[in-house]
């Protein structure tokens, strides 16, 4: 099976309620040679899967990051979401703080957490979707 490597990227944020520092998983890019275009949001069901499969890999120390991905609350409507939760409170912030945290990662700079082998269907399947936002390489 064909495979490619796909970065998890995540910016450093405090908790909206209790202020504990938090990494916010908020995009999906391959490792190599990415395209702008190819650029996926982490704020629907398939990416944020895709994302918590390669965070919980054994050979990683991002379990915790896994662990704090969650599916869409009942009370958030919408398109998109945030499946960021933080780790002390709890708390399930709304779809458009995720927004802030992909305008702050841009400004400020991110990690890439965790990369991990998904075979190629998997993620032409889910490329680019999300916000559809294009993001351009610093
Ligand atoms: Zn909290």
């Amino acid at each position: 099976m064909n495979t490619l490597r796909v970065d998890v990227l995540a910016y450093d944020m405090p908790c909206r309620q209790c202020a504990l520092p938090l990494w916010w998983v908020f995009a999906l890019l391959p490792s190599h040679r990415p395209r702008g275009d190819e650029f996926t949001t982490t704020d629907f069901p398939e990416a944020v899967e895709m994302a918590r499969r390669i965070l919980a890999d054994p050979s990683g120390d991002t379990a915790d990051m896994a662990a704090q991905l969650r599916p869409r609350p009942a009370w958030q409507q919408g398109r998109g979401f945030n499946p960021n939760t933080c780790g002390r409170c709890g708390h399930q912030a709304e779809w458009h703080v995720l927004d802030d945290v992909m305008h702050d990662a841009f400004h400020e700079g991110c990690i890439r957490a965790a990369e991990g082998r998904i075979p190629i269907g998997e993620w032409r399947a889910i490329r680019g979707r999300g916000q559809g936002i294009f993001w351009p390489f610093l």
